[in-house]
């Protein structure tokens, strides 16, 4: 096995083994609570791990992000390895369509993917980790304890400032914040910490503090609609199809997503659609955008709900001017749009404080959302991390396949945003691209340079 643990009086052992001679674990603090924290969560669970998960929200459970997401591979196979409530985690969708401004298809081909959403996969992963009951789990069940499980703790409005190097543990600084609004520090001593904080890690920023996330010249727009709502010429090309537009500066996409609390049963599921739209940096429609209904310019998200009126009229106006209808019609009838600047960002490297700190999903790399493949990076990492853990691969392996797949993605979704959004080429090129985008991790060539400093790393 290849981690180095320790006791908790502090003595250096490998192998879980501990002084007295007992298999000892161990112990982990999560950084985040999101999708990427945990899948972490359950998968070390699930793995005899103890682990604690500190989550800087102060309620219980994050906002629903009113977010499709295609799931990945690797998405699909963590819920197979470790999910127990036996719900479906996605929905089908059997056709690729492109069409033109009009609205009409130019392009299908047959290619199964799934689809589904935030909120779901969230649900679950809580069901999973602290058995957290909710709607979500109807046609599935809260998932049974079983004794190998390691113990799992979950503690909300906890915003981890600091990590400490102290031999063979680290002291995870953080502040806490009290019934009464007020915070005060406190820290946990522990062996691993999993940072998964997000694109914006503040992990990351203790050992890379000239990584920035550097915005990309364009937005996001986002929303939903229940299928129910759309005319039947918007529910043809979007029911259990992934629809694609592309026009010089514009792509979207819209496809088919569980409804209210995961339900994937026709009639009740949800349109999703993905509108990426140039906005470039100092111009006045970007700060329009970005500053919400309250007068606060935001960085980078505009949550749903927090769109000024103003904005949304002019994104509506556009869509009218430059999308095909039936993707016009989404826009006029999702309640609650909302907005992200596309940004982009990577660590040189996934291990830090003599690898007792390691870097999972965004806050290894932030990926452009054309790669589809944030969620699945997540599962992997988290995937890979209990193998490492477990002495099923070794450090060298999990460094390599980890940012290997961390590098090639980003670059490839940095590559395939610009064209698509900076280049006027013929939709087929746009068709090679997504197709490109969807090979599989464990098809895909890792070109050389994706290798480079890993010894050292
Ligand atoms: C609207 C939307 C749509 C998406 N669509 C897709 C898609 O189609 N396909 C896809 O693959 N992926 C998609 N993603 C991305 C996907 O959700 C993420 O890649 C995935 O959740 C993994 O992210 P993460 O957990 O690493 O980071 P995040 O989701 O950013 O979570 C980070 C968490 O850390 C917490 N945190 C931050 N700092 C601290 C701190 N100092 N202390 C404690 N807690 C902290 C935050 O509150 C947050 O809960 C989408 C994301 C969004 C928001």
């Amino acid at each position: 096995m290849a981690v180095e643990n320790s006791t908790t009086n502090g003595t250096s052992h490998t192998n879980g083994e501990a002084a007295n001679g007992t298999i000892r674990k161990p112990e982990i603090v999560i950084v985040g609570g999101s999708l990427g924290g945990l899948f972490a969560g359950v998968a070390l669970k699930s793995h005899g791990y103890n682990t604690t998960l500190l989550e800087r929200t102060p309620e219980n459970l994050l906002h629903n992000q009113g977010a499709g997401i295609v799931a990945g591979g690797d998405t699909i196979e963590f819920f197979k390895r470790y999910d127990r409530t036996g719900k479906p985690v996605a929905v089908p969708s059997y056709k690729r369509l492109y069409l033109n401004q009009k609205g009409d298809v130019i392009h299908e081909e047959v290619n199964r993917q799934n689809m589904t959403s935030w909120d779901l996969c969230y649900y679950l992963l809580r069901a999973n980790y602290d058995r957290i009951d909710s709607p979500y789990l109807e046609g599935g069940k809260l998932p049974e304890v079983r004794p190998t499980d390691g113990k799992v703790t979950y503690r909300s409005g906890c915003t981890v400032t600091d990590l400490e190097d102290q031999g063979s543990q680290v002291r995870v600084h953080f502040k806490r914040r009290q019934d009464d609004g007020t915070e005060i520090d406190d820290f946990i001593q522990t062996d691993h910490v999993v940072a998964a904080d997000g694109p914006s890690s503040s992990i990351r920023a203790i050992f890379e503090p000239d990584i920035q996330r550097k915005y990309a010249g364009y937005c996001v727009i986002r929303g939903t609609v229940p299928e129910l709502e759309v005319t039947e010429a918007a529910r043809e090309v979007f029911a259990e199809r992934f629809c694609f537009f592309h026009a010089p500066g514009i792509q979207n996409l819209t496809y088919t997503i569980a409804g209210e609390h995961g339900n994937t049963n026709p009639g009740h599921r949800l349109l999703n659609f993905v509108w990426y739209a140039n906005f470039p940096e100092g111009e006045p429609e970007l700060e329009k955008l970005m500053t919400d209904k309250d007068g606060r310019r935001r960085h980078i998200t505009i949550p749903p709900g927090m769109i000024s009126w103003d904005a949304w009229e002019m994104v509506k106006s556009m869509g009218h001017a430059r999308l095909p209808p039936q993707m016009a019609e989404m826009a006029d009838k999702t309640k609650a749009p909302f907005v992200q600047c596309i940004t982009d960002v990577i660590a040189p490297k996934n291990l830090f404080m003599s690898d007792k700190v390691v870097l999972i999903g965004d806050a290894l790399a932030g990926f452009r959302p054309h790669t589809v493949a944030s969620t699945s990076q997540a599962a992997f990492n988290a995937m890979s991390l209990v193998e490492w853990f477990d002495g099923r691969i070794d450090r060298t392996q999990f460094v390599k396949q980890t940012m290997q797949f961390a590098r090639e993605l980003q670059d490839m979704g940095v590559k395939i945003g610009n064209r698509s959004q900076f280049e006027t080429l013929p939709v087929e090129e746009y068709i090679k691209d997504r197709n490109f985008a969807s090979i599989k991790r464990e098809d895909r060539e890792y070109p050389e340079w994706t290798m480079h400093g890993l010894d050292k790393a």
